[in-house]
């Protein structure tokens, strides 16, 4: 039971409609749905129950978002994109059908001296130039021949991720492109390869020649958000699943020159009406908005004026008729997008949606 009705709104349909948005544009290739971090902030349970039946495993970063969702009764998939931590994961691995990414040395040895009681199913990960997890591609052949030799493994799948993703004009992405086609020919993997993610599979020259066979890694566009690319020609009909909302809690007029927030950062020009919305840092609107970062009520868009605070924030209403207390206000969702406002904060959409915060409850609608 929540009193306060600051919330975030989560679209079943619009989950839906996006998977299999995706589904169609990877024509050829399985969907691996990527929910870690919660759904990127969605909440990871209403997220796999939307999306289950549209895609043909999960990723989550690491073994204990995985154990949630086997928890919760999913039965997917579930491959582990940092792999294991330690070689005591390993059995539960092999219980539940996690599939680990295999990045490092010492995932090795743990994977080729442990006594399984099923092979694992693993994603063996190439640096293909990103230098932060992965294999060098001069050692790929070697491990995919230790692996292959192990009774602990079952499938392998080779993957690599792009630093430039969706950027197929990048001389990096070509790289990757390159050193990556060369160790699926070097280990004779024509299938089971992964290495689009949501702006590669969108961007309209796409990175890698074909999908077929491959497994296309989608995060944000399951959540209705477009990545953002040189390439600004991606126009697909995403619907956004999450809507931010806060009813206001207080309307004052001030008079010219007062000044509205801590440090007095904005002053009113004119005579201004100015709204108190029950959202502040401490529910995970960020606290870098500067005024002028728009909010939508009755239907339209007003500034965001003063301070962000831990509990709240003001706005301009001077142009709107008749607001009130308890009238509702979109943060962000489908009459404002989310990159308007990480544009404004100086972040990216990711990080908005991973940052709202627990105090803020999930509404499936
Ligand atoms: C998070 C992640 C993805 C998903 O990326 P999106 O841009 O959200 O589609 C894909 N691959 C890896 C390795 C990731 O960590």
């Amino acid at each position: 039971m929540h009193f306060r009705a600051t919330r975030a709104e989560i679209d079943r349909d619009a989950f839906a409609h996006n998977a299999q948005l995706i589904r169609d544009s990877a024509a050829g290739a399985k969907v691996l749905g990527v929910i870690k971090a919660d759904g990127y902030g969605h909440g990871v349970i209403s997220t796999a129950n939307a999306i289950a039946a549209h895609v043909d495993a999960f990723a989550v970063a690491f073994i204990d978002e995985a154990l949630q969702l086997r928890e919760a009764g999913f039965s997917l998939p579930i491959v582990l994109l940092e792999g294991c931590l330690s070689a005591a994961e390993l059995p539960i691995c092999a219980h539940h059908n996690l599939q680990p990414v295999v990045h490092e040395p010492s995932q090795l040895d743990a994977i080729l001296t442990s006594r399984l009681v099923r092979p694992l199913a693993v994603w063996l990960k190439v640096d293909t130039g990103m230098h932060r997890l992965g294999w060098h591609p001069q050692d790929v052949a070697r491990v995919y021949r230790e692996l292959e030799a192990s009774p602990n493994v079952g499938a392998i799948t080779l993957m690599s991720h792009y630093a430039n993703s969706g950027d197929s004009e990048h001389p990096l992405t070509q790289r990757q492109n390159d050193l990556f086609s060369a160790v699926c020919a070097e280990t004779a993997i024509t299938e089971s390869l992964s290495i689009a993610n949501s702006a590669a599979l969108l961007s309209s020259s796409k990175d890698f020649s074909t999908l077929d066979g491959h497994w296309v890694r989608t995060g944000l566009t399951l959540y209705g958000v477009a990545p953002r690319t040189p390439d600004q020609n991606i126009k697909i009909p995403l619907r956004p699943v999450m809507r931010l909302v806060a009813p206001v809690i207080a309307v004052r007029e001030i008079p010219v020159g007062d000044s509205v927030g801590y440090g007095s950062r904005w002053q009113a020009k004119r005579k201004s009406r100015i709204a108190t919305v029950a959202i502040g840092y401490a529910d995970g609107y960020p606290r870098h908005c500067p005024d002028g970062t728009p909010v939508y009520v009755h239907g339209t868009e007003v500034p965001l004026i003063g301070t962000v605070s831990m509990d709240m924030i003001t706005i301009d209403i001077t142009d709107l008729d008749a607001v009130q207390v308890g009238d509702e206000v979109e943060l962000w969702g489908p009459n404002l997008p989310v990159d308007r406002i990480a544009e404004a904060a100086g972040t990216i959409s990711y990080e908005l949606f991973c940052r709202v915060s627990a105090r803020v409850p999930r509404v499936e609608i």
